[in-house]
């Protein structure tokens, strides 16, 4: 028996702890010389980094299940946090602290005593969860987040003050485009259920030392690096060799865990998979930006990360020890300027609203171009699910229907499926051969 993992993101590493967990071999293979995708460290920064700063919740349970799967150490480096909501804008700042108590009074509580907006403004939240929570967070037509707002009565400093910024943290998609349907799902998922669920939670040293730091110790034996996937060849409707740059390889299932552009075009030369290219074809991708600025080590913020509103910062993430990650989602005034007239820009910003700190001592910018893929309304339709029409091969990766936006929970969930699939298929053969 052997499985091939094509690609070594979230998804490809899911997919590798799940089916370890039921004993079944595997092989990854990665194009590049790193675990991790668009969560990797980065090889060339001026001090550890990774290529994004990655935010998680409470209620990403997969990763947390594939977290404790390495041990009680691994789960403590995930540090939690309460959600404590603070936006600022030149002369308007919100705060909304989520109460400790049981929901939905966690979140009742909490905008009730809302700092930074009037009493109509808090009434129209309150007013708006209620009514979502009536509904079981379903929402009918997924028509894009601004507009659904407006009709739901959102008034125009809500949506740019307090929408707008939320959209971008957890879809990366503006709100003019943004699926209303995907961000009533991460609503539901971090406020319907546990307390906990709506908390922060990152990961001691940044996202790559977590899944992809350990799988790669764990596992070492059974990762190929610079090994990209360059075909397949398909017979009796299974497929039968991968063919990679200077070796071919005949696994008995196949998992591809590759990006939505670098799946089409691995699967575009099969007539049987022609309609789910076509599905795939559909979905591009956003940019983010991230600036990384180094302080002295006594600066931090008062939150584990600040919406900053009116310019070209969006969010800044307190990495400890001085460290601000500066996040800029989505297209924007940004993707045009080199990088020291960024770094001048965000400075200057960031002293605006934090007057008493002192000029940064280095920093570094990282763009990723596709960094998550748009979360349009209506990408729903184009996400395809685990199984594909050849008898032997699945797909996993964040793009796949999860119901979540592009993020590490939605790749993780993509990854446990594939390999549940697989599991399932070898189930007859096992009994046959037993
Ligand atoms: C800057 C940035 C910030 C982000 N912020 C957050 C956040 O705050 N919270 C959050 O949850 N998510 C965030 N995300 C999104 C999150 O990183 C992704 O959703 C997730 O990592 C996707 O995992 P994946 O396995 O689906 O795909 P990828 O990470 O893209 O993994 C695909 C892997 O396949 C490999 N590969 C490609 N082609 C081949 C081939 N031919 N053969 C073999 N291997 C191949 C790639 O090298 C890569 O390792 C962010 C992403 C970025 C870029």
């Amino acid at each position: 028996m052997s499985v091939a993992i094509i690609g070594g993101g979230w998804a490809g590493l899911a997919t590798a702890v799940e089916l370890h967990r039921h004993n079944i071999p595997f092989t990854l293979y990665e194009a590049t010389d790193t675990l991790g995708g668009r969560a990797r460290r980065l090889d060339d920064s001026p001090w550890p980094l990774d290529c994004g700063h990655h935010l998680m919740l409470g209620a990403y349970h997969n990763v947390q299940r594939l977290l404790a799967s390495f041990g009680k150490k691994e789960t403590r480096r995930l540090k939690r946090h309460l959600l404590r909501l603070d936006i600022r804008g030149k002369s308007q700042r919100i705060t909304i602290q989520i109460a400790n108590v049981s929901p939905p009074l966690h979140l009742f509580l909490g905008l009730l005593r809302a700092q930074g907006l009037t009493m109509h403004e808090r009434g129209t939240i309150l007013r708006l969860t209620a009514r979502l929570a009536r509904n079981q967070f379903e929402i009918n037509e997924d028509v894009p987040l601004a507009e659904w707002l407006r009709q739901q009565g959102q008034t125009r400093n809500l949506i740019d003050f307090l929408w707008r910024p939320l959209c971008l943290a957890a879809m990366s998609t503006p709100i003019e485009n943004a699926s209303s349907k995907i961000f009533i799902h991460v609503l539901k998922e971090c406020f319907a259920h546990a307390r906990e669920d709506s908390d922060i939670l990152l990961f001691d040293g940044g996202i790559s030392q977590a899944l992809p730091r350990l799988v790669q110790q764990r596992f070492a034996s059974s990762i190929q690096y610079q090994q990209p996937l360059q075909a397949f060849t398909v017979e009796r409707n299974r497929i039968n060799t991968l063919h990679f740059l200077d070796k071919t390889v005949q696994p008995q299932h196949v998992i591809l865990a590759t990006p939505a552009s670098i799946s089409q075009q691995l699967l575009s030369p099969h007539d049987t998979l022609r309609p789910v290219c076509q599905q795939i074809a559909n979905i591009d991708y956003q940019p983010i930006c991230t600036v990384y600025l180094k302080y002295p080590p006594h600066i931090t913020l008062a939150t584990p990360m600040i919406g900053l509103v009116g310019g070209l910062c969006q969010w800044a993430y307190d990495q400890q020890q001085g460290h601000i990650a500066v996040v800029i989602r989505g297209p924007g005034a940004h993707t045009a300027m080199e990088d020291g007239k960024l770094f001048n820009e965000v400075s200057r910003e960031l002293h605006g609203h934090f007057p008493r700190w002192p000029a940064p001592s280095a920093w570094h910018i990282v763009r990723e171009q596709n960094a998550t893929f748009n979360c349009r309304s209506g990408v729903a339709q184009y996400r395809p699910q685990t199984d594909t029409p050849i008898d032997n091969l699945w797909l996993a990766g964040d793009y796949l229907d999860t119901g979540y936006p592009a993020c590490v929970e939605g790749a993780a969930i993509s990854g446990i499926r594939s390999a549940q699939a697989v599991i399932r298929a070898l189930a007859p053969q096992s009994a046959a051969s037993a």
